[in-house]
This record gives C-alpha cells, structure tokens and sequence, in this order.
C-alpha cells in the first residue's frame, strides 16, 4: 500500500503539474514522500494504527481537496468508492466504519460544493447513485470484514486448543506466559508453573482401552479447569502430561494448589465399564525467577520435579526443598533436600 501510495503520488502529481492544478501536485508529492517515510519503519512500528490512521488521514484529505478543485472532472467523485475498501482493509471494523463515514460525507458534501451551480449534475437522481453506491460498497466491506475477523478469532482460537481435552495447548502456553510474565514482572507478583504427568496411565489403555483412555484425559482436564482461577491457565502439553500456569501463586502456594488437586483427583474415581478407575499424578512446581525467567527454563524445573515425584513413589508433587507426599487422605508436607 505505501509502495502503491509513493509511486501513484509522483504520477498523479507529474499529471497535475502537466494539466497547471499546482496545489494538488505539491500535495501529492509531500504525501509520497511522507509515505516512502513510512517505509521505513512501518514493519517495527509498536504503533501501528496510529500510523496507519496517519497515513489515512492525509490520503483521504487530498482526495477530498481534489473533488471540490475546479479543475477537476465529474468522474473524480468515482475514487470514493475507494474510501470504505481501503479504510475497513487498513484498519478493520471500528476504525473502517468511522473512517469511511467521516470521508464518505465529506465526499458528498464536497460534491455539493463543487457542483452548486450545475443543477443538471445536482439532481436527486445523480445524488441517490454516488450517496448509495457508497454506502453499497462500505456495507459489503463491513459485512467482509466482520466475518473475517470473527473467522480470525475462531483459528486463533482453535490453533490454541487441545482438540481433545478443550484445554489450552503448548502454542497457547507459550503466548500466555509472554504475558502473564510481563504482568508479573511489572506488578512484582509471583508466577508459578506445574508440570503434572498421570500415574501409570499406560495400564488404562491397555487394560481399558484407548477410548476409556481418553475420557479419564478428559475427565482430568475437567477437574483441572474447574478447580483453577479464571486467570490460570491450564495446558495439555501432549499425552497425559499437562501444565498449569498460575499467576499470583507463589511456589508454595502453586505446590499447594496442585496437592489439592492432586487428592481431588485421587478421590474421583472414574467410570470405565463396569469398573471404576482411581487416576492419580505426579507433579513438579517452578517458580519465576527462582527457578528461571523464561518458559523453557521453568518447563525444564518443573519437568525434573516431576520426575522426581514419579521416582519417589508417584501421586506426589514437588517443589523446591519439599516434596508433597501425600496419601489420599491428605498429609502436610515432608521436608527434603535437594
Ligand atoms: P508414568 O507413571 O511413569 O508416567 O507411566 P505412564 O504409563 O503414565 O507413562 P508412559 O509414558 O509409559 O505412557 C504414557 C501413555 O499415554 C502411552 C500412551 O498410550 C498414552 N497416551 C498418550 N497420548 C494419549 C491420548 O491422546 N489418548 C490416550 N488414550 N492415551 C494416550
Ligand atoms: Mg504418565
Ligand atoms: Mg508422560
């Protein structure tokens, strides 16, 4: 688009200064200039819409100067209809709506202007088809640009889903943490992750099956979302291991948290058949800064903490300088050393 402003900015002015309309030419060639600016920096930019509406702006203000010029021909007013199409695909919804309804009217009041004096130009009939050809164009591009948000919305949604369990996946982890951890960082919070692997999930499916092995994953996930916090986030990473991401905890409280639904878990039997399963896992805790400042570091922590608690028994969790090794009726905490 800035390429395509640069390069028709210099045309149209050399076209104006060969046809004597000098305003419109200096215009236009200060405007390609501010946009080959742009250029430079329009990819690194944090602020992105406020140049994309600083770009517009100017763009639409021009073409309005050049409707009301009297040099100018009937077939000008046409390039309105560009108005709404660019507006809505540079700045989406809200920011198209307003842009395109501002400019639109202003095109239409400038067409009076311009043509106050001509009555066969200023007839309802020439005004219905500019005033509605434009609002034609402005709707189709606001109906394009709702669904394609909403449809936008949705993949971002779905690529961030375990289609499974419904929990969210590793990309969605990933992204979370990014800002859970800038949150945390500014408001001097703590940040904790668990890392939780089920217990011998290997005997339900081969005992039960894959399907009795997926509801159990199912079941699990379930208990996890109902226990946690609107702002944790829970994460199936793969398989039957899963992560828990819990701003505000501290790595005491994350290790109590996870007891907590580690026994709640413990106690839930499962129906598979005509059995019913008891499910139990083993957890490892990590805590920002103690235990590292990036996810993969905390991964890494939680992840051998994990495998501790599977090494010291399973149905247990773990963090710094303790291990929960809780029966199902519920213990305090064991001392160790690390
Ligand atoms: P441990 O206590 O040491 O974790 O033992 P485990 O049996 O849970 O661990 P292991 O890694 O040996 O086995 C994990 C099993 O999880 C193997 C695989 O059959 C099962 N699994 C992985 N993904 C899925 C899934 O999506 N659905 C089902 N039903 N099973 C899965
Ligand atoms: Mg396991
Ligand atoms: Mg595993």
């Amino acid at each position: 688009m800035l390429w395509i402003t640069t390069i028709a900015g210099v045309v149209f002015a050399i076209i104006n200064i060969q046809r004597d309309v000098y305003l419109l030419a200096v215009l236009e060639l200060i405007y390609a200039g501010f946009a080959a600016c742009l250029l430079r920096f329009v990819n690194t930019t944090p602020h992105l819409g406020a140049w994309t509406t600083a770009f517009l702006v100017p763009f639409f203000c021009i073409m309005e100067i050049a409707l009301v010029l009297p040099q100018s021909s009937f077939t000008v007013f046409t390039w309105i209809q560009t108005i709404p199409i660019i507006s809505y695909l540079l700045l989406g919804k809200r920011g198209g709506f307003w842009m395109s309804l501002i400019f639109i009217s202003l095109g239409v009041v400038a067409f009076n202007v311009r043509y106050v004096t001509e009555a066969s130009l200023l007839n309802l009939v020439v005004m219905a088809n500019i005033g509605f050809s434009s609002l034609a164009v402005m709707m189709f591009s606001h109906i394009y640009e709702s669904s394609r948000d909403d449809n936008e919305r949705r993949l971002i949604e779905l690529a961030g889903t375990d289609s499974l369990t419904g929990l969210a996946n590793r990309m969605r982890l990933a992204e979370t943490f990014k800002s859970m951890r800038n949150q945390a960082e500014r408001n001097d919070l703590p940040l904790s992750l668990v890392v939780l692997d089920l217990d011998n999930f290997k005997q339900v499916n081969d005992r039960y099956g894959h399907e009795v092995g997926d509801s159990v994953l199912q079941r699990a996930a379930a208990l996890f979302q109902d226990r946690l916090r609107d702002s944790d986030l829970a994460c199936r990473l793969g398989g039957e291991e899963f992560a828990l991401l819990l701003p505000g905890a501290s790595l005491e409280q994350a290790a109590d948290l996870s007891d907590g639904l580690r026994q709640r878990l413990a106690d839930t039997p499962v129906a598979a058949g005509h059995d019913t399963l008891r499910v139990t896992f083993s957890a490892g805790v990590a805590s920002l800064g103690e235990d590292g400042d990036s996810l993969s570091e905390l991964l890494k922590t939680a992840d051998r903490r994990m495998y501790e608690a599977k090494g010291s028994g399973r149905n247990q969790v773990v963090a710094a300088g303790q291990r929960y090794a809780l029966s199902a009726a519920g213990t305090a905490p064991e001392e160790r050393s690390e």
